[in-house]
């Protein structure tokens, strides 16, 4: 039986690049997912390689600065196109509250290398004829990324493949064995697999998946509905967002949030129907393609005549804090999760670089504290008393 360095448990960009620099940093690595690469959040989202609308503490700012830089050549790098290009995102505002927010995170964000920059309604319409300003105060400006989230995935587990990782889809891990402190392997329906690491990088799905380790990890999820249109090259020129969007979601069972931007063959991607649900599953509904279609609409009145040509759901992972959890899960001294980004498209190809780093145990010149697991676990687990 082959003995792998490390097993990667999870085929969404995550866990598919930190396979990549694992590979690449020559340790010998077998990715085991579910069912097909990116079938999770990392195929079925909006591609936006966000910017200004994460966490301001120091390490996200670097990660997100880092991350947009890498853009420039991770096309040549990994050997594959995915459609990358830059592209505005507007915030609109709609609350004194937010404008006020937003005045300040500009000014942080600026002062940090991310140029962000207010926008009274006026410049906003020119910028965007077809958008109904009625309401609003303004919008906060950026550059940022925009990608096929499809071929982002794959370009990771070409070049993956290229430095020698093993990538098995279709093989969803049913259980672990344990002896003593380490996890000693991994286990598929029909096979075992040995390793000296075991990296869970499963999204929403890493609670259950670090449950067979008898680990509880508060990795949540909400379950977000996206549609996309027939092509309409001319009727937006950059993605919008809204700067209220946590509050309109936040202990909500239901609710609806527009962001809409035109992809590169001009559909228009509009997210999100969100719905908090303990169950993993990827449908959409009635109500979620209304709910998106009536928001739309009061947004974009011009687009009421445009056809909907497709829609999918998925559950996206967060935590209570907000933060990722990021590092080794007690009681374990071989078992590491990387799972509950925000902004999880921009900072990859840096953060899953650092973790390869961790979990190969390399010097990392970045304090991950902040995101460890045992911030969780300390409270919640049995395992540790
Ligand atoms: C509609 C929508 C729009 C979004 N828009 C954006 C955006 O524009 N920009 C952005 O940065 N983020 C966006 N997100 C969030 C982003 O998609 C997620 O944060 C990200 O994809 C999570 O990546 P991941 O690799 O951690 O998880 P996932 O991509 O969910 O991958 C987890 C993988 O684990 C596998 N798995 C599950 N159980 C097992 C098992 N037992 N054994 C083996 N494998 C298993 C799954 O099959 C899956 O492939 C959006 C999310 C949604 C739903």
């Amino acid at each position: 039986m082959a003995f792998w360095d490390v097993v990667v448990v999870g085929g969404g960009i995550v866990g598919l690049a930190t396979c990549y620099h694992l590979s690449r940093m020559g340790a010998k690595t077998l990715l085991l997912t579910a069912k097909g690469l990116g079938d999770g959040a990392s195929g079925a989202n909006a591609g936006r390689a966000q910017v200004n609308e994460g966490n301001l503490d120091a390490l996200n700012i670097r990660m997100v600065k880092e991350g947009i830089k890498r853009f420039d050549q991770l096309e040549d790098e990994l050997g594959s196109r995915f459609e990358h290009r830059r592209l505005g995102y507007i915030c609109i505002i709609r609350k004194e509250k937010d404008w006020q927010d937003w005045v300040h995170r500009s000014v942080v964000l600026s002062e940090n290398g991310i140029p962000t920059q207010m926008m009274d309604v006026k410049t906003l319409k020119e910028l965007e004829p077809e958008l109904n300003t009625d309401g609003l105060l303004g919008a906060a400006y950026s550059l940022e990324g925009s990608m096929n989230p499809f071929q982002y995935c794959w370009a990771y587990a070409r070049a993956a493949r290229r430095f020698g990782a093993e990538i098995r889809m279709f093989t969803p891990v049913t259980s672990m064995e344990s002896k003593g402190q380490r996890i000693i392997s991994v286990h598929s329906e029909q096979e075992r697999f040995e390793a000296d690491k075991i990296a869970v990088m499963c999204g929403a799905w890493t609670r259950p998946v670090l449950r067979l380790a008898e680990v509880n990890l508060p990795v949540n999820h909400t379950h977000a509905e996206a549609f996309i249109t027939e092509p309409l090259p001319s009727v937006m020129h950059t993605v919008l967002g809204l700067a209220d969007f946590y509050e309109i979601i936040h202990e909500r069972a239901q609710a609806v949030a527009i962001g809409v931007g035109p992809l590169a063959n001009g559909t228009l991607l509009v997210t999100e129907a969100v719905t908090q649900t303990r169950e993993l599953h990827d449908k959409t509904t009635a109500w979620g393609l209304s709910g998106v279609a009536r928001d739309l609409l009061a947004l974009y009145p011009s687009l009421s005549n445009a056809r909907v040509m497709r829609g999918w759901g998925r559950p996206t992972p967060f935590t209570p804090d907000g933060n990722p959890v990021v590092g080794w899960v007690s009681p374990y001294e071989n078992l590491f999760v990387g799972a509950g980004f925000i902004q999880t498209m921009t900072v990859t190809p840096v953060m899953s670089e650092w973790m390869a780093g961790m979990i190969l145990e390399k010097e990392i010149s970045e304090d991950f504290s902040l995101y460890a697991p045992d911030r969780f676990l300390r409270e919640s687990q049995g395992l540790l008393q």
